[in-house]
C-alpha cells in the first residue's frame, strides 16, 4: 500500500492501466485515480466492518477494479484470499472453508457464469457475499470517507494463495506484504523495467504473479494494458495501439503469440514484413518448462528477447533470465536467482551439491512465504537451517544459472530406479509426430511403476515430411526414436496413450497428471 501512495504522489496523472477488458474502451486510468478508487472502496469496506485481520476472499477477473479492491484491502490490513475466476463451487467452497473467510467479493454474473450464486451456494454459514453487479460499498468521490490510520502489517500474513494442486490437494500459502514486495523487486530488477515501458496484464490477476507485477509497475512507474480475456488477435491489436514493450505470461502465451504471428504472415500480402508488435522488446514469463525450440522460434519470429523464470506460489520469484543473458543461457536455464533470492541445491543427505550436481532446489530470501495455513505442512517445508524446500529438482551451473530437471514427486519409480518424468518428456517432444506430452508412472505389479507416455499428435504442418506421419505413431516407433536419442532402456515408455488434448487446469493451465494417472492407471 505504501508503494501505491508513493507512486500516486510521484506521478498522479500518469496512466497506470489501459483498460482493454470486455466493454473497456482502452481508456487510461491514472496512478492517482487507482489510489483514490482504492481509498473510496476501503472506506466502504471499513463501513461494513472489514479491518485489520478480516479474512476476505475475492474471485474477480483481471479488471482495473480488481486491483483497486485488492489495494483497498491492503490499505485496511485485511487478509486477502485471491481465487481464480476459473474456479467453481468445489474449489471456492474449499478455499472459503479452509481460509475461514468472512467475506467473498465476486463479479455477480460474468461470461455466462453466476459467480454470486456459486459463492452463496459454496459459502459456509455466516460468510457475506458482496457482488460487483449489486455495487460494492464505496465512499462518494471527494467525500474522503473516514479511514483508520494505516498500520504496517509487518510480519503478519495478509495474503493466502492456493497452490495449483498439481501433486496433491491445493495448499494455502501465507504471504506478507513484504514477501510479495520482495518478489516484485526481484522481477523488476531481472526485467530491467523503466517508466519508458508499457506492460501487459493478460494473465489472471488473482494469480500470485499479480501483486508481483503490480510492484514492478509501482516501482518503475509504467502503465499496463489490462485484458480480462486472452484472445491473441485482439490482444495484438491492443498491444499495437498502446505500443506495448513487455508482454508475457505462461509458456502457452508465447505459443499463442507465435501462432498469431505465423497466421498473419501466411495471410500477409506483398511488402516488407512487419513485426507482430513492433515496440515489443521483451516476452517474459515462467511457471512451466519452456522447450528450447519454442524459445528460439519465439525470439526469432517475434523479434524480441524471451526471458523465462522460475517461481512458485510459496516463493513467487526465485530465478529469472534477463535481457543480458546469452541465447544459450536463456534457452537452457531459468536464469540466475533474482535480487534477494539465494538458491542452494541439497543432496539427499542434506549436504550442499557441487556446481553441476543435481539435487533438491532450496531457497532463502525475503520473498519466501511465512508457511502454510496448515502448520503440519509448514513444519516439513523448511530444513533445519531455514531453507525452504521447493520439492523441485535442479542444478546450479558454474555460470550461476539454475536448471530445473524435474520434480521430487514427478518421478516414476520403476524397479526401484528413479526416472525423471521431465527427462523422458523432453526427448519424446523431439519426435516429429508428437505435439504435447506428459509422462506419468502407473502402478504395475511387476515393476512397481511403469512409464506411460501420454501424447497429443502434432498438426500436419509440423509432421509433414519429417519421418512417420501422425497416423504412424506407435509405441514401437516412439521407443525406437528414444533409443536413437540415447535414452537408457530402463527409462523407455512401456505404454503409449494418444489423446486429442491433455487435461489442464489451474492459472497456468498445467497438465493435470493426477487426472491422467486416474484415467490410465486402471488398465
Ligand atoms: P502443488 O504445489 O499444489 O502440487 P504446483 O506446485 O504446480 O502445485 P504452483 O505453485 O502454481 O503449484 O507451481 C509451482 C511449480 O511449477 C514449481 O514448484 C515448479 O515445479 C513448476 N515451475 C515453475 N516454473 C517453472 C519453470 N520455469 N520450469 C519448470 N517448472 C517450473
Ligand atoms: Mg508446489
Amino acid at each position: 500500500w505504501e508503494l501505491t501512495e508513493y507512486r500516486a504522489e510521484l506521478s498522479p496523472r500518469q496512466p497506470m492501466f489501459f483498460d482493454e477488458t470486455t466493454g473497456g474502451s482502452g481508456q487510461a486510468v491514472t496512478f492517482g485515480e487507482v489510489r483514490d478508487r482504492a481509498l473510496r472502496l476501503a472506506a466502504g469496506f471499513h463501513g461494513l466492518g472489514i479491518g485489520a485481520g478480516t479474512r476476505v476472499l475475492w474471485q474477480l477477473p483481471t479488471w482495473p477494479l480488481t486491483v483497486a479492491v485488492s489495494l483497498a484491502l491492503a490499505r485496511l490490513g485485511a487478509v486477502q484470499i485471491p481465487v481464480l475466476h476459473l474456479h467453481r463451487e468445489r474449489e471456492v467452497g474449499f478455499a472459503l472453508r479452509q481460509s475461514a473467510a468472512a467475506y467473498a467479493i465476486v463479479p455477480g454474473e460474468w461470461r455466462g457464469h453466476d459467480y454470486a450464486g456459486t459463492a452463496r451456494k459454496a459459502a459456509p454459514a455466516g460468510v457475506r457475499v458482496l457482488s460487483v453487479a449489486d455495487g460494492l460499498p464505496e465512499a462518494a468521490p471527494g467525500s474522503g470517507g473516514a479511514l483508520p490510520d494505516f498500520v504496517r502489517p509487518g510480519s503478519t500474513p495478509t495474503w493466502i494463495y492456493y497452490t495449483s494442486g498439481t501433486t496433491a490437494e491445493p495448499k494455502g500459502v501465507e504471504h506478507t506484504d513484504g514477501s510479495l514486495l520482495a518478489g516484485g523487486i526481484g522481477l523488476a530488477t531481472a526485467l530491467g523495467t523503466t517508466d519508458a515501458d508499457t506492460g501487459s496484464i493478460a494473465f489472471p490477476y488473482a494469480h500470485i504473479a499479480g501483486p508481483d507485477y503490480l510492484v514492478t509497475m509501482l516501482l518503475s512507474g509504467f502503465p499496463a494494458v489490462v485484458l480480462d480475456t486472452f484472445e491473441p488477435a485482439a490482444a495484438v491489436e491492443a498491444y499495437r495501439r498502446h505500443s506495448v514493450t513487455m508482454a508475457g505470461g505462461s509458456t502457452a502465451f508465447y505459443q499463442a503469440f507465435l501462432d498469431e504471428a505465423r497466421r498473419r504472415r501466411a495471410h500477409a500480402g506483398p511488402g516488407p514484413a512487419v513485426a507482430l508488435v513492433p515496440t515489443l522488446r521483451l516476452l517474459s514469463g515462467g511457471g512451466a518448462p519452456l522447450p528450447p525450440e519454442l524459445y528460439h522460434a519465439a525470439g526469432r519470429e517475434l523479434e524480441c528477447a524471451v526471458v523465462h523464470g522460475y517461481g512458485m506460489t510459496e516463493c513467487p520469484m526465485i530465478a529469472m533470465g534477463t535481457p543480458y543473458d546469452s541465447d544459450e543461457q536463456l534457452a537452457h536455464t531459468v536464469g540466475k536467482p533474482v535480487t534477494g533470492a539465494r538458491v542452494r541445491i541439497a543432496r539427499p543427505d542434506g549436504g550442499e551439491a557441487r556446481p553441476g550436481e543435481p539435487g533438491e532446489i532450496t531457497v532463502r530470501g525475503p520473498m519466501v512465504c511465512r508457511g502454510y495455513t496448515d502448520p503440519a505442512l509448514t513444519a516439513g517445508a523448511f530444513d533445519a537451517d531455514g531453507w525452504f524446500r521447493t520439492g523441485d529438482l535442479g542444478l546450479l551451473r558454474t555460470d550461476g544459472h539454475l536448471v530445473i530437471t524435474g520434480r521430487l514427486k514427478d518421478i516414476v519409480i520403476r524397479k526401484g530406479e528413479n526416472i525423471s518424468a521431465q527427462e523422458v518428456e523432453e526427448l519424446i517432444r523431439t519426435h516429429p509426430a508428437v505435439g504435447e506430452v506428459a509422462v506419468i508412472g502407473l502402478p504395475d505389479r511387476e515393476r512397481g511403476e511403469r512409464v506411460c507416455a501420454v501424447v497429443t499428435l502434432a498438426g500436419p504442418e509440423v509432421g509433414a515430411g519429417a519421418g512417420p506421419g501422425p497416423e504412424g505413431l506407435t509405441l514401437g516407433a516412439l521407443t525406437a526414436h528414444l533409443r536413437r536419442a540415447g535414452l537408457m532402456p530402463q527409462k523407455l515408455p512401456e505404454q503409449l496413450e494418444i489423446l486429442d488434448a491433455l487435461p489442464r487446469g489451474g492459472p497456468l493451465n498445467k497438465v493435470l497428471k493426477g487426472a491422467l494417472r486416474e484415467r490410465f492407471g486402471q488398465r
